[in-house]
């Protein structure tokens, strides 16, 4: 028998099922005789989860690499610009807040601006004196122009999305274009081969699906690394508390109502409320920890925020969805010939949205390193597990950076966030060093680091952590101080420019509908 990887099965219809069928069938043409064969089990009774809907910049390469028009996803997915997140009320939970963008500070390759900056720290915020993203979030303004050809941008962004339509959209392309075979019907049991390995998949229509490598998509369900191989799941909960989300769907009063450029994240009681706005309505959720709140008092917090954020009718009528979750993830990712990608690996909290791009890593490691062979799966498979159970442990500690720099003691919650035992050592560590340096490369070694040093710097400054540094100076601050004043000074000519030159996301998004972007 060949052991040569011909067949593919991904089991799940989701998003992490899709935009893995894509990536993986775009790269080996499975469109073509002599393509890789790629095959999607959904089920035609379980829906998908339907939430995650802000993505990272990293979705446009993902589109582009599955020949996907910019301007078709605007249309079809009811998209909108997400250029980062805007948090409110973390620090103390009263009115200030801080952006977390995703344009890299001015020539952050180079130059360490943190260091000029932290005596301008009184007069300018540290995201506004290094990139003019914040500006241009605070009025809604898109990335770019009409003119912009498409996936380019003056300011790097992502997507706000509808998930429902993203994973329809996805699958149409997938089969009509990528050449994905798509089998709507249920995994019923799963059958293995003698070495262990899946053999195959029985449908409830009778009919078997054989494989050489299947990709566990089937969201919480697990159903082949949890259930069938019962690879045990990791709580982190010790870390981040949230298990709970109470989601809405928010209808717009107006179709000439701004639509805002980042995610709003808005620190509660017990939790954060999220608002991801879309042209044609706004997806709102409380996440929350089930210890600290009740279901009752979530719902009552959630709607108190739709009332003052919505006109009162709308955000009575809306039904709110409770979506349960543990945080963490498996033991391991990748077990014999079987890969979970998507909500079947793993869940924290959506705090940064960091489940879609994990999904597009995991289906971009998947494609380019794809096993020719059953001989090399595992050492393919290790060095997976490797990479992603790093990129996990980095995940829950950047989300609980931002607890454990409130300031915030109004409820148990938030006290206990801050309580050292709660927060992952490797953390507190480094949290220990950025008392006397800025965080940089060497902290985060990898090149596809989720969350570059950029990010760290964006949220520690943003909540006010006051980095000390030796008192000394160093050769490098005189070599670099008049290049730093220029940046700064440059930086705020280029914020004038855009606020004068971009539209609104709104204009943008109503210009992208009627007459499209240039292609590229
Ligand atoms: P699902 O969407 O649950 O899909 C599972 C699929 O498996 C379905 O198609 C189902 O039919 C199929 N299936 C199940 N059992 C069987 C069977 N027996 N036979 C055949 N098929 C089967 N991520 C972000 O990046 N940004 C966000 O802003 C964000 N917000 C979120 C908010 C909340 C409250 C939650 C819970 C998640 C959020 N996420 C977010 C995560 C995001 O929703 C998921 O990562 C993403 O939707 C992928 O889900 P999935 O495809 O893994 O699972």
């Amino acid at each position: 028998m060949s052991d040569l990887v011909n067949t593919v099965v991904i089991v799940g219809g989701g998003t992490a099922g899709w935009l893995t069928a894509g990536l993986l069938a775009a790269e080996h043409l499975s469109d073509e005789k002599s393509g890789l064969n790629v095959v999607l089990v959904e089920s035609p009774d379980v829906s998908p989860i339907g939430v995650g809907e802000g993505t990272w910049p990293t979705m446009r390469t993902s589109l582009q690499t599955m020949g996907i028009s910019e301007t078709d996803f605007f249309r079809d997915c009811d998209a909108s610009f997400k250029q980062g997140t805007r948090f409110d009320g973390w620090l103390r939970g009263r009115e200030e807040y801080y952006y977390h963008p995703f344009a890299l500070p001015q020539r952050f390759h180079e130059i360490d601006l943190a260091r000029h900056w932290q005596p301008l720290r009184e007069k300018v915020s540290y995201a506004d004196a290094v990139t003019p993203q914040p500006a241009a979030c605070e009025r809604a303004l898109a990335p770019k122009q009409i003119t912009t050809p498409e996936f380019a941008s003056a300011l790097n962004y992502g997507y706000h999305l509808d998930a429902g339509r993203f994973s329809k959209f996805l699958e149409e392309h997938c089969v009509q274009e990528l050449g994905v075979t798509h089998i709507l019907d249920n995994v019923v049991a799963v059958n293995s081969a003698d070495n262990g390995d899946i053999k195959s998949l029985s449908l409830r229509s009778g009919e078997a699906v054989h494989g050489d490598l299947f990709v566990d998509c089937t969201g919480f369900a697990a159903l082949l690394l949890g259930k069938h191989f019962g690879i045990p799941f990791c709580s982190k909960q010790q870390y981040l508390f949230n298990d709970r989300a109470l989601a809405v769907q928010v209808p717009r009063s107006s179709y000439s109502e701004p639509i805002a450029s980042t995610t709003l994240s808005t620190a509660q009681g017990a939790g954060w409320i999220w608002d991801i706005a879309l042209p044609m309505r706004r997806g709102v959720g409380h996440v929350y920890s089930s210890a600290h709140m009740s279901d009752e008092q979530a719902e009552v917090d959630l709607r108190r925020y739709l009332a003052s954020t919505a006109n009162a009718e709308l955000a009575e009528s809306c039904t709110p969805r409770q979506i349960e979750f543990s945080p963490g993830h498996r033991e391991k990712l990748w077990h014999r010939n079987c890969v979970a990608v998507g909500l079947s690996g793993g869940f924290v909290e959506p705090l940064e949205a960091s489940a879609l791009v994990m999904i597009e890593l995991s289906a971009k490691m998947l494609s380019e390193q794809l096993p020719a062979n059953r001989s090399t799966m595992d050492i393919v498979a290790k060095r997976f597990n490797d990479r992603f159970l790093y990129h996990w442990r980095r995940i829950i500690e950047f989300l609980k950076l931002h607890y454990a720099l409130s300031k915030r003691e109004d409820t148990d919650y938030w006290r206990d966030n801050c309580n050292a035992s709660t927060i992952p050592p490797e953390l507190q560590e480094s949290l220990e060093l950025w008392r006397y340096q800025s965080p940089k490369y060497q902290d985060l070694p990898l090149a596809d680091e989720l969350f570059p040093a950029a990010s760290y710097r964006y949220v520690l400054y943003g909540m006010n952590f006051e980095t000390e540094g030796p008192g000394e100076q160093r050769r490098s601050d005189i070599a670099t101080r008049a290049t730093a004043d220029r940046l700064f000074s440059e930086n705020t000519s280029l914020t004038a420019q855009l606020l004068k030159a971009l539209p609104t996301n709104r204009e943008l998004i109503d210009k992208v509908h009627e007459f499209g972007f240039q292609k590229v």
